[in-house]
């Protein structure tokens, strides 16, 4: 692995273990409050790759501390957006510079295919940093608005204050810079705890802030669990709690946010339907579905795992996807042409297999895949890329968040019934449908309830909002809407003049 940049002792590679022996806290590194250490373990080798400190609630008060005196003292809070921007376009070219490293590390430390990596785990969160400093460059920071009882208004955009941003493991950077980035252009300080499987990436990543510039005390990384990242949540010196993960979680957190009213954005869970209409291209179809369907190893929130076909062509979809399926190179993640690499952690294997196991015991037909480990793989947390036929959208497998690479087709009689059975889900993260009309297309895009919809492809962009209906999440990242969720709005009336 390569080794990132260093900040005095930290971090320390000795042979294949990436090591950190400290945390950055207040924009400096320094040593953790305890002892305890995070490894990080190849989820293809089953071996030690990385090792971090694990945060305590100390170093979360440390941080929480740090970045309030610096939120507090306006230093950054209060300087006007143009400097912030230098800095952050600053951190943009350092990131450019080093992103194929980082992209390494992340298919290291969780298993994405390097091909996956290279192109959205760490390329997209730059874009999508970019993206954010254009908005930043146009946003009206300060309106004046003629009044209705003063002669004029001062409508103001100001920091929310501090902020604790919570991340997962399977898209870490991704998350990490829809938070950083318009905490940083807004005025935020910032304390970030990266899943305990992620640590290494989010570690990397503040030598680059450091080296551009990025005042002491506006950012930390406390990698840790759950009960730390709980704390930090509760904490009374945060102001605003982000937060990416599973919609259990994301429930509890709200909880906590909404009795201490404090300002909550959650991005959670999915099981996103693609619609696949009679007139669709199925070979064109089924290609945009390995993307779709299956990207990070079906570890994807936006993953459209639920695949609907109508029952005129549903033995042609079945046949179409499992030929695709069955087909995908599984194996070494470091590998560039491996298509599925291994699940992040051993409980994440397990927890896919029993949901395997499940849907046969609901009456589904496995075509291809099924429980067993992948031919020539002994170690690893692997998992064989799966497809269920025969699904009932009230199953099990239809209803909850399986995060592996399994897909399940169900039938459904005409498009109104494909938008009730899309519909007919406790999420609302995103969805597509693939059609040769385009009208149809468009119809069906706007009676779907998710956040993020394609037409013959999905992807999302970065200049536009990205997010959940229903228990997908609360709030919306990227693009201007993306921003204003780390402001509040503040109107000063004053004499004309002041
Ligand atoms: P998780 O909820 O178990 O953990 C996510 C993060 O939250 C981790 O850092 C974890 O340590 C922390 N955490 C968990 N419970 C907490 C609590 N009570 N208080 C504070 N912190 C807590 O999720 P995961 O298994 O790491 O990630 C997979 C989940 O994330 C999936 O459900 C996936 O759909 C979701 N996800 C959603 C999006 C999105 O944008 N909607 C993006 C990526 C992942």
């Amino acid at each position: 692995m390569t080794r990132p940049l260093s900040s005095g002792e930290n971090p320390r590679e000795e042979s294949d273990v990436l090591e950190y022996q400290q945390l950055f806290i207040g924009g400096e590194w320094v040593d953790p409050a305890g002892k305890a250490t995070i490894d990080v373990i190849s989820p293809h080798s089953e071996e030690l790759v990385g090792r971090t400190p694990e945060g305590t609630t100390a170093d979360m008060d440390r941080a929480v501390a740090a970045a309030r005196a610096t939120f507090d003292d306006g230093s950054w809070s209060l300087a006007p957006p143009a400097d912030r921007i230098a800095i952050v376009s600053k951190f943009a070219e350092i990131y450019a510079a080093r992103m194929m490293e980082l992209a390494d590390v992340i298919t290291t430390e969780m298993g994405s295919p390097i091909s996956f990596s290279q192109l959205a785990q760490t390329p997209a969160p730059w874009l999508m940093l970019n993206s954010f400093i254009g908005v930043a460059s146009e946003f009206p920071w300060e309106e004046k608005r003629a009044g209705t009882l003063a002669p004029e208004v001062l409508v103001r955009h100001e920091a929310v204050g501090v902020v604790a941003a919570i991340v997962p493991w399977n898209v870490p950077q991704f998350v990490t810079m829809a938070k950083l980035a318009p905490a940083l252009l807004s005025g935020c300080s910032i304390v970030i705890k990266p899943a305990p499987e992620t640590p290494l990436d989010a570690l990397f990543v503040c030598a680059l802030l450091e080296e551009a510039g990025v005042p002491k005390g506006v950012v930390s990384v406390v990698p840790a669990g759950r009960e730390v990242g709980e704390h930090l949540v509760r904490h009374p010196g945060v102001d605003k709690v982000a937060f990416t993960g599973s919609t259990a979680a994301g429930r509890k957190i709200a909880a906590i946010c909404g009795e201490q009213l404090k300002r909550v954005s959650l991005e959670l869970g999915g099981k996103s339907a693609a619609i696949i209409l009679d007139d669709a291209d199925l070979g064109a179809t089924v290609e945009g579905l390995k993307f779709a369907s299956l990207m990070n190893n079906g570890q994807a929130c936006v993953a459209q795992t639920r695949i609907l076909a109508s029952k005129k062509r549903y033995d042609e979809v079945v046949d179409a996807l499992s030929t695709m399926v069955g087909g995908l190179k599984v194996g070494d993640p470091a590998d560039a042409t491996t298509e599925i690499g291994p699940l992040v952690a051993e409980r994440q294997q397990e927890r896919v297999e029993k949901y395997i196991a499940l849907g046969q015991e609901e009456g589904a037909r496995v075509v291809v895949g099924g429980n067993g480990r992948p031919e020539g793989l002994e170690k690893g947390w692997y998992v064989r890329p799966t497809v269920f036929a025969g699904v009932d959208n009230s199953m099990r497998i239809a209803r909850e968040e399986i995060f592996g690479p399994v897909i399940a087709v169900i039938p459904y009689d005409d498009e109104r019934d494909a938008v009730r059975i899309a519909n007919d889900s406790e999420y609302g993260l995103a969805g597509s449908v693939w059609t040769a009309d385009m009208g149809k297309g468009m119809d069906i895009a706007r009676r779907v309830r998710a956040g993020t919809f394609g037409v013959n492809q999905y992807t999302m962009d970065f200049i536009a909002p990205f997010g959940g209906y229903k228990a997908s999440g609360i709030g919306r990242e990227f693009g201007r809407e993306g921003l204003e969720e780390y402001l509040e709005l503040k109107s000063i009336v004053a004499p004309p003049g002041a």
